[in-house]
């Protein structure tokens, strides 16, 4: 009997732990909430405007295929940009920001920014920040998590550096087609969204041929393209 009542505790435990770990994934990858400060991931507006955000690189091949587009529309959006991809092509900064983009915070690693030492957020930080303030630009204001991924550690960084959280409410389309890729996100697109793509790779062509699709849905539905800093601070 105390043998049988010992294994129904031991599995009152496992599913217990087992609950207590899924609900930490959710808390973890929640795009609106973190357990320790603010995250943003839409403003509350009825000005029409959005903000379109990259995710990654800096990669010539992105940068070269996005600049122009965002040019020919007028539109300024904002580049999440990994600190040491960003010290190996610090030009690719310099063009991001001298065309009149913003550059946020991407961690220096992209690895999954939960149950690290607490020394390691502050880092990944930090360094990303001396790489990025060299393109001589205003200094990035906001930080992006790898993956969406916080938990505690890495939102109270965050707030110790300064820097605001910033994650998206129009998720990126996993259609391979650029036209259907523009339509979803149009169709998910309202006033104060956060969109998010991924120009930057090899494998991200759908993105970036699916960029001037997007812009000019945007447009058609009457929503203008700023940077992420300004629908923050309702400005742009
Ligand atoms: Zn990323």
């Amino acid at each position: 009997v105390n043998r049988r009542r010992a294994a129904l505790w031991g599995a009152a435990v496992l599913v217990l732990a087992a609950a207590g770990l899924y609900a930490l994934y959710e808390v973890s990858r929640a795009r609106c909430f973190t357990l320790a400060g603010p995250v943003a991931c839409r403003v509350e507006t009825q000005r029409p405007v959005v903000a379109l955000t990259f995710d990654d690189g800096p990669t010539a091949q992105g940068v070269d295929a996005v600049l122009p587009v965002l040019d020919a529309h007028g539109a300024r959006a904002t580049f999440f940009l990994i600190g040491r991809e960003a010290q190996n092509r610090p030009d690719l900064v310099r063009r991001i920001v001298a065309s009149g983009h913003e550059v946020g915070n991407h961690s220096w690693s992209h690895s999954r920014m939960v149950f690290r030492p607490r020394g390691f957020y502050g880092q990944e930080l930090r360094r990303t920040e001396a790489v990025l303030d060299r393109a001589r630009g205003p200094a990035p204001r906001l930080f992006r998590p790898p993956y969406g991924k916080k938990l505690i550690g890495l939102p109270l960084a965050v707030r110790e550096r300064g820097l605001t959280m910033v994650t998206w409410d129009v998720e990126e389309p996993t259609a391979t087609d650029p036209q259907r890729y523009a339509d979803e996100i149009v169709a998910q697109a309202r006033p104060g969204s956060i969109i998010l793509m991924h120009p930057m790779y090899g494998a991200n062509g759908t993105a970036r041929a699916a960029l001037p699709l997007v812009l000019e849905g945007l447009k058609a539905k009457g929503l203008k393209v700023i940077p992420a800093g300004a629908l923050l601070e309702n400005r742009g």
